[in-house]
């Protein structure tokens, strides 16, 4: 059990933090929980966890200024956090995933999709390979930062969703290669339920309307017809 995986959940209300302890403990995961921000912040001063469940409505220190706080701070920037939200609203979810949070899952959720989620972000953030961590993309009227997911396209800032941003990072990393749809989904939304093949197409279609100069003849992100896109390097120019 050395090896169990360490999850930290930050939630005020006692029953769903049991209910995310029970079922994460019966996953052999070992799970470490604090009632607000500030036990969650003392916590993290001594314990390494592997991901973090953080709800977003908290005493205190709201849930959002905590991943924001998190993710400023070197020692936990590249830690994964799945965001707990109770609002139907897309706005708290839109802000916490342009702060930082790998992924959301809204109250009232079932045990099962929590623990596929939590294994989802963990497979993602294991499998990241070096070319991910360079620090920035810059050729012609592209540049990306992404330490600080700041995307300028012919030198004004663009303002991209996560799994937009996800998905152009993952693009110009493999240029000139033609990339189908599966690939694209599992490598941008890993084991995510409730997505499709379709999916693709619509964050493609966002994607370019976002970075395109005419969005209805994009030159660099290419449509290969019955096969998926790819990602025109030299269009760049
Ligand atoms: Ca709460």
């Amino acid at each position: 059990m050395a090896s169990a995986q360490k999850i930290l959940v930050v939630e005020d209300e006692p029953d769903i933090r049991k209910l995310v302890q029970y079922n994460l403990t019966q996953e052999r995961f070992s799970v470490l929980e604090a009632e607000d921000g500030e036990q969650a912040l003392k916590l993290l001063q001594r314990e390494r966890p592997n991901l973090v469940i953080l709800d977003l409505m908290l005493p205190g220190v709201s849930g959002l200024e905590l991943c924001r706080l998190l993710k400023q701070r070197s020692e936990t920037a590249k830690l994964p956090i799945l965001m707990l939200t109770a609002k139907a609203g897309e706005a708290d979810r839109i802000v916490g995933l342009e702060m930082g949070a790998d992924d959301y899952l809204a109250k009232p959720f079932s045990p099962r999709e929590m623990v596929a989620r939590v294994r989802a972000i963990l497979r993602r953030s294991e499998a990241k390979p070096a070319t991910e961590t360079a620090p920035a993309f810059d050729k012609g009227s592209l540049k990306i930062d992404f330490s600080t997911y700041e995307v300028f396209v012919r030198g004004k800032p663009v303002k991209l969703t996560l799994k937009e941003f996800e998905l152009l990072r993952f693009m110009v990393l493999n240029p000139s290669r033609v990339l189908n749809r599966d690939q694209l989904l599992d490598r941008v939304w890993g084991g995510e339920t409730f997505v499709t093949p379709r999916t693709v197409d619509v964050h493609i279609r966002r994607l370019r309307k976002a970075v395109e100069k005419d969005d209805r003849k994009p030159k660099w992100i290419l449509t290969v017809r019955g096969v998926g896109y790819k990602f025109d390097e030299k269009a760049l120019e």
